[in-house]
């Protein structure tokens, strides 16, 4: 196999101790869907479903068909997948035969599907989103009855696995007001299905930042992506956590991400020359650089220009110059003894020294998830203990 250009190592340890994490904080009858949309925010689809089945999750959610497909590829034959958004009519039966759970949220749609699990002769099973207030997908609230009525009466082809809805900014708790309007209709609904003795196997309202700051939405499963991957939601979710464990401050998560490259070339630069493109960098001194073989094309943010740092040796190399498209300089005339070849950890920890993702993120305006997800799914992902 030809080598690419940098890698990407995955803790199954970090995995383990993240999930439970939520599981601790959701208690045990809870069911824990795991996230994996946008490759598992940058982790890697393939790898990561298996690393998170060994911990024991059994259901996955993902944004669209096609995710859901690729998770299909790499899951344990009794692993549940969940479609929350984009499946279009013609991959409807697809995802009949597969038995892929998905989200329904227009009661036009129900005609299609029961006429598709007719002709296949199987169960669609069918997550109902509701409308409480986010204003994205979610069944209008004056479709509801209807919608409900159209299941119980098809019983034997529609399968009413979960009633749904996602709340717009739980993360924050300036949006509490919202956020507690949208639990009640949330709630109101529940009452309503119970009173017309049609429950569903699986109710489910929260995210990560919900699943640890509003209980009440825990119902009996939770569908957590960013937390799991062992970053906070938002700083308020973080002091919400210490202050309910009365704590200062508490490592409870673990990155599960290590990147890394090495030094594709070493080279001397005189006083007063320039590095790269244009004139963004002078050097001021007689100086060693060491070339990275990546750049903005291979997920690294060009904003991290003559500001950011990798770490070589353990120690903090800092940028020179612009992010080119696939190459970009770092600072090494600090260092004696480096040499071609030599490990450059650009997001984790080398020695005694740690990159976080969020020590560039927050410097570029640039969200975590946003940084993560951008990794091309060509970065070849190990599994590391
Ligand atoms: C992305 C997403 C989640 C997971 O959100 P996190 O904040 O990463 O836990 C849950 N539900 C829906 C509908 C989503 O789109």
């Amino acid at each position: 196999m030809v080598r690419h250009s940098s890698r990407i190592e995955l803790s199954q340890t970090a995995l383990k101790t993240n999930l439970n994490f939520v599981h601790k904080k959701v208690g045990p009858s809870v069911r824990i869907s795991s996230v994996v949309k946008a490759n598992a925010y940058g982790h890697g689809i393939d790898p990561f479903v298996p690393m998170a089945e060994k911990t024991g999750i059994n259901h996955f959610s993902v944004a669209s068909a096609h995710e859901a497909n690729e998770v299909l590829q790499c899951k344990k034959p009794d692993t549940s997948v969940m479609i929350m958004g984009i499946l279009y009519d013609e991959d409807i039966p697809w995802a009949i035969e597969n038995e892929i759970e998905f989200y329904v949220f227009n009661f036009d749609r129900m005609k299609f599907i029961l006429e598709s699990a007719k002709k296949l002769n199987k169960k669609a099973l069918l997550h109902i989103e509701v409308e409480t207030g986010a204003n994205r997908t979610g069944l209008p609230l004056d479709e509801f009855s209807k919608t409900i009525t159209f299941i119980k009466r098809n019983r034997n082809y529609l399968q009413f696995e979960g009633l749904c809805s996602h709340l717009g900014g739980a993360e924050s708790d300036s949006s509490k007001f919202k956020i507690d309007g949208q639990v009640k209709i949330f709630k109101d609904l529940v009452r309503d299905l119970k009173s017309k003795k049609c429950i569903p196997n699986y109710i489910h309202l929260a995210s990560s930042a919900a699943a640890l700051a509003y209980p009440e939405t825990r119902y009996n499963m939770v569908r957590t992506g960013v937390i799991q991957y062992g970053f906070w939601p938002s700083p308020d979710i973080y002091y919400h956590h210490l202050q309910e464990v009365g704590k200062k401050s508490d490592r409870a998560l673990k990155r599960i991400i290590t990147w890394k490259t090495d030094i594709m070339d070493l080279r001397s630069v005189s006083a007063g020359q320039f590095i790269g493109y244009g004139t963004a960098f002078q050097a001021q001194t007689d100086m060693t650089v060491a070339v990275m073989p990546l750049g903005y094309s291979n997920g690294y943010p060009r904003a991290q220009s003559n500001r950011g740092h990798v770490l070589i040796h353990g120690k903090k190399s800092p940028i020179t110059g612009l992010i080119n498209m696939n190459l970009f300089m770092v600072d090494v005339s600090h260092l004696p003894d480096v040499k071609v070849g030599d490990e450059v950890v650009m997001v984790g920890r080398q020695k005694n020294s740690v990159i976080r993702v969020s020590s560039f993120t927050e410097s570029i305006n640039l969200l975590n998830n946003e940084m993560l997800s951008r990794l091309p799914s060509a970065i070849p992902r190990y599994v590391v203990k």
